[in-house]
């Protein structure tokens, strides 16, 4: 027999069909029956978010079922992205949370980290170190820093009351109300350097 490409295509489509269907018809009842499906998405609180990666600002859809986070995914209501999120964006779930390869069950992501890590200067060690040390060593090295640098004036006498020594670098997780703190934090220190990540 002579057949063409599309001939094939269309014989094998058609081939495929009829099994399919000849399948679904034979089992259909017995599946229902036999395969107790239990959908993730069932019975889950829906609440929009925004992504915490960058500056496009893509919607998402977070499921939360028994006050746990079981899914997440692109928002398609949403005027950015329309339902689509980047491979970034796609993997926020595993922030907190992964499906165990073996078992399936949702587990916290082991490798998130949940503690201070502190490497000193010129050390190739990283200590653990509690969140008390931490703000008070960022403060402490902050105001060292500004009163060191801290200049009135500059070359032309003009007042400037400013600190070039530090910078401010913001990231796309931080939402209107914290931007809005760091700002005046930043502008009362001084600091004119002043960045967002997603810029970078
Ligand atoms: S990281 Fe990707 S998903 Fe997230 S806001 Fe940016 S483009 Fe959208």
């Amino acid at each position: 027999m002579n057949i063409t490409r599309r001939g094939f295509f269309k014989l094998s489509g058609a081939a495929f069909a009829a099994g399919v269907l000849s399948d679904f018809v034979g089992q259909s009842t017995a599946l229902a029956a036999e395969t107790p499906l239990e959908w993730r998405l069932s019975d889950v609180m829906e609440t929009p978010s925004i992504c915490c990666y960058c500056s496009v600002g893509c919607g998402s859809i977070l499921s939360v079922k028994d006050g746990e986070l079981v899914n997440l995914e692109g928002d398609p209501d949403h005027p950015i992205n329309r339902g689509s999120l980047c491979s970034k964006g796609s993997a926020q779930f595993n922030v907190r949370n992964v499906y165990d390869p073996e078992s399936g069950d949702l587990i916290l992501n082991p490798y998130r980290q949940t503690t201070v890590k502190y490497r000193a200067a010129g050390s190739s060690e990283w200590e653990e170190k509690d969140w008390d040390w931490a703000i008070m060593e960022i403060a402490k090295r902050v105001k060292k820093t500004r009163d060191e640098s801290f200049e009135t004036t500059d070359a032309n006498g003009v007042t400037v009351n400013r600190t070039e020594a530090i910078g401010f670098l913001g990231g796309a997780a931080l939402d209107d109300e914290e931007c809005y703190v760091i700002q005046k934090l930043a502008r009362a220190l001084g600091v004119t350097f002043i960045e967002h990540q997603a810029r970078i």
